[in-house]
């Protein structure tokens, strides 16, 4: 066995299992030591009932007087009892384990390990039970926690990957012995073992730094090869500047901010110039970048070339789709658009193909729907990507392919300081969007408890009254047993007996139809929606400018990129916006946090203080949404390693005894798995 045998391999991985792990992108060995914990658990120390403290994962030594109890409160069964030891008692209580009550036994001694949540009382809920030899066994141990899929198991995963480390013939090091002693790194082997499972903290740190520098290393010099192999593409569209431009420019409802017009002036460059435009557009949330694809998008149209625009959610797509509609209405333009998604059915998309592969369509919107097999382009001369973190690489190199290679943008509202940036794209030009419209009033902002709810909807009543809309953001869809978190589902059918009947209220999560999600984020954007519950699924390019209140339910789950992210939906018009956001949890360092978004409307600013605050010590903390999806790596976090990976990268290229075949070899084989299939943005 070794890192490309299937995963089938395995004693115990069948084919249905396969099937699970195939889910979690798993389908090989290499894979499988590559899907690395999001954290631990670690088995402390037995301590005293008497010194246990709200939040914490604790672990006792003690028994249960009497025999536990089972009882039945709507669809759940909640076995509790109470546990002591010479110090104190404490209250226990699982969900949907009655059997408990037959296999615990009053009188007899227990080890529990779990988390101390605050109810009535202090409750210890669902706690793990060991014998005490048992305990002692584990005792110090960090025991991996996997993200996992329905079905799978975080047991089966640690299970298959112990069995692997046990048994596969690992790659050999890789990386120069030079590397590795400047940057000191660990070896690679010992990297993949204690990633998994640690002997204590030390090495687990030393792991991940090794793992975070293959990472980002193997990265950057894919993109040098990359960028090697691209350089300066000429192309051959002929694309001229046109008068059209200007007119189209002035006749818009605003007038473009100094950064449009510089990053426009650009982008014009790029189009009209010599070589195939590769060009990175970044602007914080509400810095207008749509504009500056739509007016890309027109001048391609006008010299008779198609232009497509991909973006990472349906709903998104019929929103750009619709403004682009309005405005070109509005200005009498003559082109015309297609609409390209998922959800369309098969004979509307066999219609639009026809129109794409005929020439009658010259911009096509759509999420990645614009380059399944079936669509064929006449003359397509240039992609954009909006959002495009959640844009994977195979996708773009599949739409690269539909005829000459295009001219290729890239929007993106990631903030990343310059810097790091140009190590991240370095295969592309990069324009910055520094400058927020002029009409704009920042939004204010507000950290609060929960205990301010019925002020807030007083206050989103209000705002409603006078015309405008608001956003509710819930952490979790549907109710869950295990989470004290607010829910879509649960949290609307409470507003609606909140609010008065003719204010509207109405949801939206990920898992509804994408038809669903169409008719309510279009209906919302016609105001027939007042309040718009929602988890993050409206956190990318939805802009709904006369929504005025945004808040945040259990801000503490989110990164503060994220919910800058959130923020950024809205203040996209002239009225004064609202950001409110509501914790659950009560802790100084939550305050703290949120209260930078209080000070900040800086997506850089911000992103950096969050990663300050959390400290180098939160490596597994929470993640900055889905922005620049490294499997281990933090871009914000490793910050630094990202640097020396980048200066690594630097001398193994201009090392005159590596041979320049041979530079690159170490992208190929079963080191590849490294590369997160889908997650990386760049067109490799
Ligand atoms: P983002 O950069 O987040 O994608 P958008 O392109 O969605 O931002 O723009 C946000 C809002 O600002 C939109 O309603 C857009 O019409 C408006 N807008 C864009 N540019 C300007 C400008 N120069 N002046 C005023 N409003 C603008
Ligand atoms: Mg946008």
């Amino acid at each position: 066995m070794n890192e490309t045998s299937p995963i089938t391999d395995l004693k115990g991985v069948g084919e249905k299992t396969a099937r699970l792990f195939e889910r979690i992108g798993v389908t090989n060995i290499g894979e499988l030591l590559h899907y690395f914990p999001r954290g631990y658990e670690k088995f402390g120390e037995i301590q005293p009932i008497s010194t246990v403290k709200e939040g914490e994962t604790v672990v006792v030594y003690g028994r249960f007087q009497k025999p536990l109890s089972v009882q039945r409160i709507r669809k759940l069964q909640i076995t509790s009892g109470i546990f002591s030891d010479e110090s104190g008692s404490l209250r226990i209580t699982w969900f949907n384990m009655p059997y408990l009550r037959n296999t615990l036994k009053a009188g007899a001694f227990y080890v529990l390990r779990g988390r101390m949540t605050k109810k009535k009382q202090l409750v210890l809920e669902q706690p793990a039970v060991f014998s005490l030899d048992d305990y002692r066994k584990i005792q110090g141990h960090f025991r991996p926690v996997y993200p996992l899929t329905e079905g799978l198991s975080g047991k089966t995963v640690e299970k298959a990957v112990r069995q692997a480390l046990d048994h596969v013939v690992l790659s050999k090091e890789f990386l120069p012995i030079d590397i590795r002693k400047q940057y000191h790194l660990a070896e690679y082997n010992f990297a993949l073992e204690q990633i998994h499972f640690p002997d204590d903290q030390e090495q687990m740190m030393q792991a991940r730094h090794r793992l975070v520098f293959d990472e980002f290393y193997l990265f950057i010099l894919a993109l040098r090869q990359l960028k090697k192999e691209k350089e300066k593409q000429r192309q051959h569209f002929g694309i001229e500047k046109s008068e059209r431009m200007d007119q189209i420019i002035s006749n818009l409802d605003f007038s473009l901010t100094g950064a449009q017009k510089k990053v426009w002036a650009e982008i014009e460059e790029d189009l009209t110039g010599e070589f195939l435009m590769s060009r990175l557009i970044q602007g914080d949330v509400g810095s207008g970048k749509t504009i500056l694809a739509f007016l890309a998008l027109f001048l391609i149209a006008e010299n008779g070339w198609q232009g497509c625009l991909m973006v990472p959610t349906e709903v998104l797509a019929v929103q750009h789709f619709e403004s682009l509609q309005t405005l070109m209405q509005k200005q009498h333009l003559p082109w015309k658009t297609e609409l390209l998604t998922g959800s369309m059915t098969a004979r509307e998309k066999r219609e639009a193909y026809r129109r794409i592969r005929e020439g009658e369509a010259d911009i096509v919107i759509g999420t990645h729907a614009v380059f399944q097999e079936k669509v064929e382009y006449k003359n397509l001369a240039l992609v954009i990507t909006d959002e495009q973190h959640r844009f994977g690489v195979r996708q773009r190199e599949a739409l690269s392919e539909k005829g000459q290679m295009p001219h290729v943008m890239v929007m993106s509202a990631t903030p990343i300081p310059r810097t790091l940036a140009v190590i991240l794209y370095g295969d592309l030009d990069i324009s910055v969007v520094n400058e927020l419209p002029a009409n704009r009033l920042p939004i204010k902002n507000c950290v609060v408890d929960t205990s301010y709810r019925p002020r807030a909807y007083h206050f989103i009543e209000r705002q409603i009254k006078e015309g405008h809309q608001a956003y509710i953001i819930c952490p979790m869809v549907e109710e869950s047993e295990r989470m004290e978190a607010e829910d879509v589902i649960t949290y609307t059918q409470n507003l609606r007996q909140v609010f008065p009947s003719e204010i509207r209220v109405e949801y939206l999560h990920g898992k509804m139809k994408p038809s669903e999600k169409n008719e309510i984020m279009e209906r919302f954007l016609h105001g027939e929606i007042d309040v718009l519950v929602s988890t993050t699924v409206i956190e990318v390019g939805v802009n709904v400018p006369n929504a005025t209140v945004m808040m945040v339910e259990n801000a503490e789950r989110f990164g503060l990129a994220q919910l800058h992210q959130l923020r950024g939906r809205v203040g996209r018009g002239t009225a004064q916006s609202y950001c409110i956001m509501c914790y659950g949890k009560d802790s100084r360092k939550t305050k703290e946090r949120l209260e930078i978004l209080n000070q900040s409307n800086d997506g850089f600013y911000i992103a950096g203080e969050d990663l300050r605050l959390r400290g180098p010590g939160d490596l597994f903390g929470i993640r900055q949404s889905g922005i620049l999806a490294f499997r281990i790596g933090d871009v914000f976090q490793d910050a630094g390693v990202l640097q020396e990976a980048n200066d690594a990268v630097n001398t193994t290229i201009s090392d005159k005894e590596y041979p320049d075949g041979e530079k690159y070899q170490i992208l190929s084989g079963t080191l590849r798995h490294y590369m997160h299939k889908d997650l990386y943005n760049l067109n490799l």
